[in-house]
């Protein structure tokens, strides 16, 4: 049955709903060509090399979840530095022993974190994939991990870089807030409070969301999905465009009405950025290093 069929004209036709995780709706904020890049052109073209503070941030993550998976009993500060060796990551660095100085800071990170933690204290989810959705967007992702306190959910996310985080960072934060509003609604509990543990400091950055501010969370996350389904409609729309040969540049130009590069210091960072000119020219690429903390 067709739109008209059913008393709408197709202007007035229900939008389809936008798919989506926190990650992909930052990426459109971020740069709209990096998103064509990351999720529209496919093949995709060929990333830059891995990043090896990317290794140190996976390994962490990957220990700290084990760790709660095993029984209570055996979550003791050495297990945790045991999984972390077990599970370390090498991609990225610049040689073994770069590796190797990393991974025993990473070693102290979840020793000293994991002493500060109760074992019996079970999480409600760990690395948990919540979901939900309004009549415009379907959202998912995988929260780090999820506590239950005083009747309430506590939305935990691990940090492994160098900048300590604020409570303004957790506040701010777009997928904090959707995970929150997920983890509510799937679990059927009040979640407002979303936690930023800065494993190198151990400083923890908090936020308590009130229903208003998830609220406003939620409408910028829509806002954000409905350019971003428009620029996704238009690029399946769009005329055929010859695929780059191998090794030959990519062809931006059909795509920038839609897509605009967005040059700034984080091109730097970009995985794309050597199919880029405009983000090569804003920002040199960093050595895939280059974030881990200065050698002493
Ligand atoms: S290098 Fe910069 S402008 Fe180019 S795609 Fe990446 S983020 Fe966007």
């Amino acid at each position: 049955m067709s739109g008209e069929q059913l008393g709408f004209g197709f202007e007035e036709m229900p939008r389809r709903l936008y798919t989506c995780t926190p990650s992909r709706l930052n990426t459109w904020l971020d740069c709209p060509r990096r998103y064509r890049m990351t999720y529209l052109d496919r093949p995709a073209p060929p990333k830059g090399p891995p990043w090896a503070h990317n290794s140190v941030g996976a390994s962490v993550h990957n220990a700290l979840a084990a760790w709660w998976r095993l029984p209570e009993h055996e979550r003791s500060p050495a297990a945790a530095v045991a999984l972390l060796r077990r599970g370390w990551l090498t991609d990225g660095f610049r040689d073994a022993a770069q590796s190797a100085r990393e991974r025993d800071r990473a070693a102290e990170m979840v020793e000293r974190y994991t002493a500060r933690l109760d074992p019996s204290d079970e999480p409600l989810g760990v690395e948990r994939t919540v979901a939900t959705r309004t009549d415009r967007i379907a959202v998912s992702g995988r929260i780090d991990r999820l506590d239950g306190r005083g009747g309430e959910l506590v939305v935990v996310d691990y940090k492994t870089g160098r900048h300590v985080l604020t409570s303004d960072d957790a506040r701010g934060s777009l997928a904090l807030a959707l995970y929150a509003i997920a983890a509510g609604r799937v679990l059927r509990r009040p979640c407002r409070r979303v936690e930023l543990h800065h494993l190198p400091s151990g400083e923890v950055a908090v936020w308590e969301h009130t229903d208003e501010s998830l609220a406003r969370h939620l409408r910028r996350a829509e806002a954000i999905a409905d350019e971003a389904a428009d620029a996704d409609a238009a690029y399946r729309d769009r005329p055929p465009v010859p695929r780059p040969r191998s090794g030959e540049a990519p062809d931006h130009a059909p795509f920038d009405a839609q897509f605009p590069p967005r040059p700034g210091n984080l091109c730097s960072w970009c995985d794309f950025a050597r199919h880029c000119p405009e983000g090569r020219e804003a920002a040199p690429r960093k050595e895939p290093w280059a974030a881990l903390p200065a050698e002493v």
